[in-house]
Order: structure tokens, then C-alpha cells, then sequence
């Protein structure tokens, strides 16, 4: 099939969905699973431009022209220690990067044709490989003495790992939770990423050396102190878990809930791992209304659809097209029947008997300034309007939560809480110089893939420190 006007004789497709009905009641991925002649075929639609805009957009500037061609020649192991050079979780990109703003929105086809399909190449060739056995060959790597503490086990800290041990550097991942992978694991729902692609992941890392420390809270289980002084580096990825409020009246009602403890819960009754800490939320029959439009929100809207709600609305104070999340993730949640109200900024939780009962909203204009990516927005005046909610969810987003023994360590942070890096010697070596750190702790609540490629910075950091 390989000619040169591939893009042209074969649409953009990316792999088939599962029927909605199945979708709207299962915590499975949607996709069904790719077939090789497919993913070929989509693999050579790549133009070659010589300019590849794809590979400047990732922010892991992925080699993606390179092992478009390996796949399209069907040499898959190749492709995947290709893909594995500059990206240390290419099986969660695949799945959950925002394909649509990053390396599929700035690909030469996009406009005119449909992008490559990327994402979904990506997710292949690591899925593929990983089924048949691919390692990352370390034969040649000589083991070094020093041994660095990793705290948090999210994309960050998994990807300095990564890194370290390619590099014959002993990492220990210290993490609070049961089972790697941050918010990959009880974060993002598995109707986006299965949660046994992580436990395939964490089977590789060990693989290669990586040591895991779970259920082990930094300054409540060992204190900082201790991980410091018994290590040669240390690498913060805690991320940021400070929920951002409405800050609207009775936020604090009966059936209003936070986001991510709304997620965990449901995440940690799938993995059987029921806590105290996150009391399941069930949402089985009720009118659910979600606050925000970003990738949580979105994850809010379709985990109620498949707890049974009776109708679920999202509520988002801007335009479609001025979402922060991905349009795949919109396109696929009004699939599975949700609501999406836009210009709308709630101004009040009612309620009745202290119970939520709907919120109040007003009509919002947007503003677009020159320079700006994103409008602003003014609200209009007696536009209110009450939607009727049994239960609230506000998806604000997320503020850093810097601990106390950071600042006791001389961990130095800005005025928003974010971790400060690369003000003195060494890629992403905080004030204290033994510590580095990356991902959402140093730049805010962001992506996956920036998470991974600070953690791999951060690790080629340590390297040079120790060295
Ligand atoms: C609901 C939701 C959906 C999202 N969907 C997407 C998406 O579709 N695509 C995308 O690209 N991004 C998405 N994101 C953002 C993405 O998940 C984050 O940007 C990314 O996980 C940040 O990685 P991290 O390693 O910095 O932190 P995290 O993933 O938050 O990992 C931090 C880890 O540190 C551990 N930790 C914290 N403090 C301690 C301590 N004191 N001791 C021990 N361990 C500790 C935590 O338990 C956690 O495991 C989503 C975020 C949320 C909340
Ligand atoms: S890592 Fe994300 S942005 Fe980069 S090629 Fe893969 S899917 Fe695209």
C-alpha cells in the first residue's frame, strides 16, 4: 500500500470504538484493540515533510516521522526502542496526551486531510511490543554505586527513573499509595487507561532495576530527614493535590463533592481497594452537574454516566472551542450523553434543607484580546438561570500543596506554592542541591507528557550532579 499519496486514498482513522451502551456502563478502555494492517496502513499516511511540525510540538519531541516509517515497515521492536528513546510511558501518551493541541494539531496534514494518527500509532507499537516481550536492552549499561530517593511514583517520578536506570543509577520510588503511577492510576479513569497498563509498566521498571516503596508517606512514615541523608539525590514528584474552590455560596452543602476524592473513590472500588479516606460516592439516579471544563471535569461527567446517573450535565463559564481539555475526551463524553452547557458562570450552590438542590447561573460574554490564547469573560447581568442538580461536582482545577519539610530543607518555593527550579547549577536542581524535582509540583496542574519530560530532565540533572 506504501505510496506516496497514502494520505490522500486513506482517511485519518483511529481505532474503532466500543457500542455506546457497552461504554456507558463499563470502566473498560472505549477503543477496541488496534489491528496491525490497519496501524500500518494509517502509519504510512505520514507525508515525511522534512519539517516534521509533529516532532517540535510533543514536548518530548518525539522521533514520531522516524517510527511512523519502522511500523509502516512492520519492524515493530525497532519502532519501540525508538519510541522508548525520548519517551518513558509512550503507552500513556498514546492513550491520554491531548493528541489535538500537541502533535496530531500541528501535523501538516491536519487541516486539509486529518492528521496522522499518532496517539493511537504510539499506543500500538509500546502495546504491541510489550505483548511480545520487548525489554529495554541494559547490557551495556555499567552499574554505578550512588543510589537516589524518587518520592512520588507519578509520570514524573516513574520517567527519572526510567532514565536513572538507564544510566546504571539504583532508584528507590518511595509513593503513599498501594500501586504506582500518581495519577495514572487513581487519577485518570480506566474508561482512558486500564489500570494493568501501569501494573505492565511497573513489571518493566523493576525489570530494569527500579525499586518500589509503597505505602510509605514522606514525613508522616519516614521523615525527609531520613530519605536524605541515606541517599546521594533525592527527585520530588509529589504533584499538586490542593483543590481549587468555587468560592460560591453553600460550596460546602450536602452533595456538593470535590472532584478528585470523587475519582479516587470510584477508582479504588474497581481495584478493590475501599479506604476510609475516600468514601465511595455513588451516584446511581441522580441529576449530576458538573463545575469546570478541563480534563477532570470531563473524567467527572463520564465516571456519572456510568455509576447510573439519571442525567449529567457539565457546566463551563467559556465556549466549546475555548476548553482546556482535549476535544477527543468532549466529543466522547457528549457520545455517551452528556449535557455541555457553555457560557455559563455558576454563582450559587441552591439548596434545600441544607441538601443541594441546583445551581444558579448567569450568562457570560467572552472578550478575545489580541495576544490572549484564551478569551476572557464578563458575566451578563439578570441572565440567571437554575439548573437542577441532587449532587454538584466543582472541578476547578489544582493548586500545589508544598509540605512543611520542604521549607525546612530549604526547598525553595514561588508565591503560587510551585517547586523553584533551575536557578543554580543543574537541570531542575531545586535551592537545596542535593533535591530535584519536576512535573505538576514545579509547573501547576498540567499533562502527563510534561510531567514525564521534567522527570526525564531532572534525572539527566542527577546525573551530572553526581558525576
Ligand atoms: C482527573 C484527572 C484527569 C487527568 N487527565 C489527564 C489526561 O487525560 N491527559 C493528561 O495529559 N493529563 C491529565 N491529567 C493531568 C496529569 O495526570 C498530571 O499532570 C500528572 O499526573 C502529573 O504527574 P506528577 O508525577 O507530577 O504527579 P502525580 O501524578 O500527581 O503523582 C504524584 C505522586 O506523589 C505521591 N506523593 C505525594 N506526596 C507524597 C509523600 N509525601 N510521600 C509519598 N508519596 C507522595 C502521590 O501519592 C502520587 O502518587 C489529569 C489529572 C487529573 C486530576
Ligand atoms: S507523547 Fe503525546 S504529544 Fe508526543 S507524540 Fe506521543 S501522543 Fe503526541
Amino acid at each position: 500500500m506504501n505510496n506516496d499519496f497514502q494520505f490522500i486514498e486513506i482517511n485519518r482513522h483511529l481505532a474503532d470504538k466500543k457500542d455506546i451502551q457497552q461504554r456507558q456502563t463499563e470502566f473498560v478502555e472505549i477503543y477496541r484493540p488496534n489491528q496491525k494492517q490497519h496501524i500500518e496502513s494509517q502509519a504510512s499516511r505520514c507525508l515525511d515533510c522534512g519539517n516534521p511540525y509533529c516532532e517540535w510540538k510533543c514536548p518530548l519531541h518525539n522521533y514520531i516521522p522516524n517510527w511512523l516509517q519502522l511500523i509502516s515497515e512492520n519492524r515493530l521492536m525497532e519502532a519501540a526502542d525508538l519510541v522508548h528513546q525520548t519517551n518513558s510511558l509512550p503507552e500513556v501518551c498514546g492513550r491520554v496526551c491531548p493528541q489535538d493541541r500537541l502533535c496530531e494539531g500541528a501535523c501538516t496534514l491536519n487541516d486539509d486531510f486529518g492528521a496522522v494518527t499518532i496517539g493511537n500509532i504510539e499506543r500500538y507499537i509500546t502495546d504491541s511490543a510489550i505483548e511480545q516481550g520487548w525489554k529495554p536492552d541494559l547490557s551495556d549499561v555499567h552499574r554505578r554505586p550512588e543510589n537516589v530517593a524518587i518520592i512520588g511514583a507519578g509520570p514524573a517520578g516513574l520517567a527519572c527513573a526510567d532514565v536513572l536506570a538507564r544510566n546504571g543509577i539504583t532508584a528507590t520510588v518511595y509513593d503513599k499509595y498501594p500501586e504506582i503511577g500518581g495519577l495514572l492510576t487513581y487519577g485518570i479513569p480506566a474508561f482512558k487507561l486500564e489500570k494493568s497498563i501501569i501494573q505492565h509498566r511497573r513489571k518493566i521498571l523493576e525489570g530494569m532495576g527500579v525499586k518500589f516503596q509503597l505505602n510509605t508517606h514522606i514525613g508522616v512514615d519516614i521523615s525527609f530527614d531520613d530519605i536524605a541523608h541515606s541517599h546521594d539525590a533525592v527527585f520530588l514528584g509529589l504533584g499538586t493535590y490542593k483543590a481549587i474552590a468555587a468560592n460560591i455560596p453553600n460550596e460546602n452543602a450536602q452533595g456538593v463533592y470535590q472532584a478528585l476524592p470523587y475519582l479516587i473513590a470510584n477508582t479504588k472500588k474497581i481495584l478493590n481497594q475501599s479506604s476510609e479516606e475516600y468514601p465511595f460516592i455513588d451516584l446511581q439516579n441522580q441529576n449530576v452537574v458538573v463545575l469546570g471544563g478541563g480534563d477532570t471535569s470531563m473524567d467527572c461527567v463520564r465516571t456519572a454516566v456510568r455509576q447510573g446517573a439519571n442525567k449529567v450535565t457539565l457546566l463551563y463559564r467559556r465556549d466549546e472551542a475555548s476548553m482546556p481539555g482535549s476535544a477527543n475526551e468532549v466529543a466522547n463524553a457528549k457520545e455517551e450523553g452528556v449535557n455541555f452547557i457553555f457560557n455559563h458562570q455558576p454563582i450559587e450552590i441552591q439548596v434545600n434543607d441544607g441538601k443541594v438542590v441546583g445551581v444558579e447561573c448567569l450568562q457570560t460574554h467572552l472578550e478575545f484580546e489580541e495576544g490572549n490564547s484564551r478569551p476572557s469573560f464578563k458575566m451578563i447581568e439578570d441572565s440567571n438561570q437554575c439548573i437542577e442538580a441532587d449532587a454538584v461536582i466543582v472541578a476547578f482545577g489544582f493548586q500545589p500543596n508544598p509540605t512543611d519539610w520542604m521549607k525546612q530543607h530549604n526547598i525553595e518555593v514561588d508565591i503560587q506554592g510551585r517547586v523553584v527550579v533551575n536557578r543554580h547549577e543543574f537541570t531542575y536542581q531545586t535551592s537545596n542541591p542535593k533535591v530535584f524535582s519536576g512535573g505538576d509540583m514545579v509547573r501547576g496542574a498540567d499533562l502527563v507528557v510534561t510531567a514525564i519530560d521534567e522527570g526525564r530532565k531532572a534525572a539527566i540533572g542527577i546525573l551530572d550532579f553526581l558525576t
